[in-house]
């Protein structure tokens, strides 16, 4: 085995294992606190070469710290020189994903999906950095070199315009979802129509939502910009990849930019199409659950995240969401199944007059 010794590098980039491997490297050794760029990191897994992370002396470890070979603790990365940053920021690869960005906040801005200044788009380039959109610009206006690079706390390290107020909410996402690399934030009205009204769209009804985005979450509102904002979706990002924003929009995050956007064209285009069926007055068809559970599968072997993942075959389709429909959740398959017992049977009673009584409510 050879071992290559990068722990000098605060930011390792393709090109510092692509010479390791080209040295013969069978292992490349870097600094546990150190920047490892994404396509760094691929090509590592490609190559089949070994990651080892220098583990710090227990001399570096602070005074509640046994050392960090004992504890094996991973102490927080002291922040990179701004010399480090600058490379990263303007490496290939972070170029790459600043057009894709303006490409993105282009489309996002054809399909009147932002308006104004609104919306904005990040993407996480290593574990303490994050490119995003700058705020008060047009995403038809984008252009790559107003984007901006924050870390992890929403601080701006580098980039000529102010960061995006919204970022505390892309930064949430990335903390509790290590999948998610990118996140996309925009007002499309017809997703947007059902925030306001506070509904999420059925599910069980076109393939291509049911694949790419599967039950839709609600955040309750909050004051956009702020941080009890940013963790309103929280309790939904690990099993949705698209959440509602309450009176004001939609999130996705996927595990690139290009993806997070199209999330927002499928959601948006699956709540316009839901609306045009309405005006037509005739109920929705829905898929059987079996052919869901073959959706959710495809899904699976995908590795995308669904909230109904661990459900029965007969708990997956939520039921219609039709002016005058009475809504009610799936809580019992026993007589789906012929299998209900009398306590069953009283529940489904429970739960039908408790529906009824609750829209009864409403309607008042
Ligand atoms: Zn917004």
């Amino acid at each position: 085995m050879k071992s290559i010794d990068l722990t000098g590098l605060q930011v390792v980039a393709l090109r510092d294992v692509e010479t390791a491997a080209k040295q013969g490297a069978t292992e490349v050794l870097v600094c546990s606190r150190g920047i490892l760029t994404p396509s760094a990191r691929d090509f590592i897994q490609r190559s089949g070469l070994t990651l080892r992370k220098q583990v710090g002396q227990a001399s570096a470890c602070p005074p509640t710290c046994t050392g960090c070979t004992a504890c094996k603790t991973e102490h927080p990365a002291p922040p990179a020189s701004a010399s480090d940053l600058d490379r990263l920021f303007h490496s290939p690869e972070a170029e790459a994903i600043k057009a894709e960005i303006v490409n993105v906040g282009r489309k996002l801005w054809q399909r009147m999906y932002v308006d104004g200044n609104g919306g904005n788009i990040s993407y996480r380039l290593g574990p303490d950095a994050v490119i995003c959109t700058p705020t008060l610009v047009s995403k038809a206006d984008l252009r790559p070199e107003d984007l901006c690079l924050v870390d992890m706390n929403g601080n701006q390290l580098l980039g000529p315009k102010a960061r995006t107020s919204e970022i505390l909410l892309h930064l949430e996402i990335y903390k509790a979802v290590p999948e998610a690399k990118a996140a996309v934030h925009c007002h499309p009205p017809h997703a947007t129509a059902y925030a306001i009204t506070d509904r999420v769209p059925p599910t069980c009804v076109i393939p291509e939502c049911e694949v790419f985005i599967g039950q839709v979450a609600l955040a309750p509102y909050e004051t956009p910009g702020t941080q009890k904002f940013a963790e309103t979706v929280l309790p939904f990002v690990k099993k949705h990849n698209t959440v509602l924003l309450a009176n004001h929009g939609i999130i996705c995050w996927a595990d690139t930019v290009t993806h997070a956007e199209w999330y927002a064209e499928v959601l948006d285009t699956y709540c316009w199409t839901l609306m045009l069926a309405q005006q037509l007055g005739a109920p929705i068809s829905y898929i059987p659950p079996e052919k869901a559970s073959a959706l959710l599968d495809l899904k699976k072997r995908l590795g995308l995240p669904d909230a109904r993942h661990d459900m029965k075959e007969c708990q997956l389709c939520d039921m219609p969401d039709m002016p005058g429909a009475i809504a009610m959740a799936p809580s019992s398959c026993a007589a789906l199944t012929g299998t209900a017992t009398s306590e069953d049977v009283e529940a489904i009673v429970k739960g039908v007059t408790d529906a009824v009584m609750a829209a009864l409510g409403q309607r008042k």
